[in-house]
């Protein structure tokens, strides 16, 4: 028995560290096998004011155990999701339980934002805007609690449908941020044109702060770009005191990173930071 369970240990090993080969088909079979079987949970990082070192909200962040391969990272799966379309079930699950959550940690006069993110695939279905005001009515959630995280590429696939879903988000009260700017095929005329909220500076930028000139640079005028628009900004991949202490000499509004907090489930959460 012994033995046998031994080798069947070195079999999952094996294919954890080779899930990179896994077929995508396997992998896209998986996917649904986990959503039916509830074995996706969403993890949130805190999301902290810099002046005040308060927590103002937290992103929600997809996690996925899975009974043979164990833990699979969501950069390895969201993009077998998107190509495969699985991402648009696997999306609505997580505005779901995002705003479910958000509605438990928005009672009683307490406030706690909750961010999401969005896919390119999630965000073109006709009734994106819809299913996103359905969740927020069915837990009686306020709209400004929920911030949705769209990347670049999403922007720039349909300008106008994407327009009009903006606009109809925006005016429900849903705040709107650009995940991971700076990395992706955009130009800045959409910051003109589309009701944005929030700059989130991808980490890339911020993990060789304050050494590197260029990122010094270009997260120095992020932070510029972004209050000259009159938008928030936030930067992701705080890992260091020196970086937060840049980033508050800089006055960017938000941090998220390591320095503060991991992403842990909505239990943990309450222990550490809501009591
Ligand atoms: P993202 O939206 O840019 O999320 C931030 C990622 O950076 C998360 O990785 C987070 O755990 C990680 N991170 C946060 N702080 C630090 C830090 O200080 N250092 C380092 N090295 N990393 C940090 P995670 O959870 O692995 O997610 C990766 C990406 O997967 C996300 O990037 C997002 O694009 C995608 N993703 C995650 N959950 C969802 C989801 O529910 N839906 C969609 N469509 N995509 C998701
Ligand atoms: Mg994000
Ligand atoms: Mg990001
Ligand atoms: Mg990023």
């Amino acid at each position: 028995h012994v033995k046998e369970r031994g080798r069947s240990d070195f079999r999952f090993y094996q294919r954890q560290m080779n899930i990179g080969l896994l077929s995508r088909m396997k992998l896209d079979h998986a996917m649904r096998q986990a959503l039916e079987h509830q074995r996706f949970r969403l993890h949130y990082q805190p999301q902290v004011e810099l002046a005040t070192g308060k927590m103002l909200g937290v992103e929600a962040l997809l996690r996925w155990t899975d009974k043979d391969l164990g833990e699979v990272s969501p950069v390895q799966f969201i993009p077998v999701a998107e190509e495969s379309g699985v991402i648009v079930p696997i999306g609505n699950w997580v505005i779901q339980t995002a705003i479910k959550q958000a509605a438990l940690w928005n009672r009683d006069g307490k406030s706690m934002r909750v961010a999401i993110n969005v896919s390119a695939l999630q965000f073109q279905q006709a009734n994106f805007v819809d299913s996103i005001a359905a969740a927020l009515h069915e837990h009686a959630l306020q709209p400004h609690c929920i911030e949705l995280e769209l990347t670049e590429s999403i922007l720039i696939k349909d300008v106008e449908d994407a327009l009009k879903k903006l606009e109809s988000l925006a005016a429900l009260g849903v705040k709107l941020a650009i995940d991971d700017f700076g990395t992706g095929y955009s130009s800045l005329s959409y910051l003109k044109r589309f009701p944005i909220y929030k700059l989130k500076i991808d980490r890339s930028f911020v993990g060789d702060l304050p050494v590197d000139e260029s990122d010094v640079a270009i997260v120095t005028a992020i932070i510029h770009l972004a209050h000259a628009l009159k938008l928030r900004v936030i930067a992701e991949g705080v890992e260091t005191d020196r970086q937060r202490e840049f980033l508050q000499q800089r006055q960017c509004d938000e941090m998220q990173g390591y320095l503060f907090s991991q992403a842990m489930s909505a239990d943990e959460l309450e222990q550490r930071y809501l009591r």
